[in-house]
């Protein structure tokens, strides 16, 4: 009985000292990642040589190449069937010479006519897309640029846009809760809706109101067009007996056109090449599993790794996505330095087409590299450079996931952490991780709450200098213990996980 006695205290402390080593090494990687190791590779993204990772352009390719390069160097291995880390997909885009010139023109009380230049980027954005040329018209504001007869709104009714410009409103103007409301709104929200229907009026020019940059708006040739801040709309007003966020808030209110034809005229300039046939990518490269069976499941970690590009001037992109990129990147590297490789199987995709309206996780999803049903779920990371908190969405369904990303927060990091249940954010898919969890998959996105610096969204002020560098180390740190815990614990049957 002793010997026995003996023999068990003996195989347990092999045991405790096999755990304490496998948690050494885990600890030893995890203060291996360095917030000067993470932002390094988020401040080499936004540099010039990529010109904001452009999808479709040769720069995206490059920033594809670096990260790819990487990969490599650190035994991350590409998966697709020709050896490649590249999956590549057709995406077209437009390369603008400058970021153009905006000019109202507006009569003061003599009559005589003045010239004020408007300023990039505080009074306008360039259009991504814009088509080229210089116009020179009469503006009319139309709200949300609509005409919906079943809903008996047509905000282009009362007034004449031939051959005019006209400002437009993102979105709808419904913001009730009423579901069949919201379900016949949503077909009008499209930039391409107001495009087409802008110039079926006769419209040349375009001045969308906000300014936030979008290389997904639709290219056509015979529209020219610029973001504008509010504030311009203002001023556009002066001289109309209207006011501007009166005008708006009314058609809100009222659900019924308030469109104005403004006197003043607007000069405006873009000179752009357009390119149908651009090609881009997602960069995929894999942590192929230790065990026989179990190499067979994957975990997925993914951001995108497109941007606005260079439409005349540097958007850089650092928040969105650089942030999420340097991420996946310093986790991948941490993942690949163990020397005991995790049971299941880790993917890295750095989605491209993102701006362009998630062609990228559309295309994976589509073409993937491990079926659907064994895939463990999807984190994805989008923004994740600004902040002190954790969040992490539509994961509270699947307790034995949760836990690990609650844990590893509770023992190593003691952040704030906020999680959710997939029933919320329903509607457009607006980020990769929404669209794969509507493909089917269990994809979270992790997020950054409590923000610390100014957020600019999509505009060329979101530099390197608006990202909190200790929260780009911490979700590294994060990601790595949680993802290699959950690729190693064996009690998760991917067939039988609580929904
Ligand atoms: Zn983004």
């Amino acid at each position: 009985m002793r010997r026995l006695l003996i023999i068990v205290i003996c195989f347990s402390s092999v045991i405790v000292a096999i755990a304490q080593s496998s948690e050494e090494k885990l600890l030893k990687e995890f203060h291996n990642i360095r917030s000067e190791q993470v932002n390094g590779y988020a401040k080499k993204l936004c540099g010039v040589e990529f010109k904001g990772r452009l999808s479709g352009t040769p720069e995206y390719m490059n920033a594809a190449q670096w990260v790819a390069d990487n990969f490599s160097k650190w035994g991350i291995k590409p998966i697709l069937s020709d050896s490649s880390y590249f999956q590549m997909f057709n995406c077209g885009y437009t390369i603008r010479e400058s970021v153009g010139e905006l000019s109202v023109l507006v009569k003061d009380k003599k009559g005589n006519t003045i010239e004020k230049t408007l300023s990039f980027p505080d009074d306008f954005l360039p259009g991504s897309n814009s088509g080229s040329g210089l116009i020179d018209a009469n503006i009319v504001y139309v709200g949300y640029g609509i005409s919906a007869p079943e809903l008996k709104f047509d905000e282009y009714k009362n007034v004449d846009v031939k051959g005019k410009v006209v400002i437009i409103e993102s979105g709808v103007p419904y913001s009730g809760k009423d579901k069949s409301q919201i379900e016949e709104w949503s077909k009008y929200v499209s930039a391409k809706y107001k495009v087409d229907n802008a110039i079926s009026h006769g419209a040349v020019a375009i001045l969308h109101v906000g300014l936030v940059a979008k290389p997904g708006y639709p290219y056509n040739e015979n529209i020219v067009y610029a973001h504008i801040g509010d504030h311009i709309v203002s001023e556009l007003f002066f001289g109309t007996n209207k006011k501007y966020n009166y005008q708006k808030s009314l058609i809100k209110k009222s659900l019924r056109p308030a469109s104005v034809e403004i006197q003043h005229r607007i000069k405006i300039s873009a000179e752009t090449t357009h390119f149908t046939n651009g090609e881009v990518c997602n960069v995929i490269g894999v942590i192929e599993g230790s065990d026989p069976i179990l190499k067979n499941e994957v975990i997925i970690l993914g951001a995108h790794l497109d941007g606005q590009g260079n439409p005349g001037a540097l958007f850089p992109g650092a928040l969105d996505n650089a942030s999420g990129v340097a991420n996946v990147m310093a986790t991948a590297k941490a993942l690949s330095s163990m020397e005991e490789k995790p049971k299941r199987s880790i993917l890295f995709i750095l989605y491209g087409g993102e701006e362009e309206g998630l062609l990228g996780s559309g295309y994976y999803a589509d073409n993937p590299l491990f079926p659907l049903n064994k895939t463990l779920c999807v984190v994805n990371m989008d923004m994740v450079g600004n902040g002190r908190g954790f969040v992490l969405t539509r994961v509270d369904e699947y307790p034995l996931l949760k836990k690990h990303f609650v844990e590893s927060n509770n023992n190593y990091l003691h952040r704030t952490l906020r999680t959710s249940s997939e029933k919320r954010g329903e509607g457009n898919p607006r980020t990769d991780g929404h669209l794969l969890y509507n493909k089917g998959y269990r994809a979270f996105g992790l997020w950054i709450s409590d923000r610390e610096k100014p957020l600019y969204y999509h505009h060329p002020y979101d530099t390197m200098e608006t990202l909190t560098p200790e929260i780009m180390e911490d979700v590294s740190k994060w990601m790595f213990i949680s993802v290699y815990n959950i690729a190693n614990d064996t009690l998760i049957d991917i067939n039988n996980i609580a929904k």
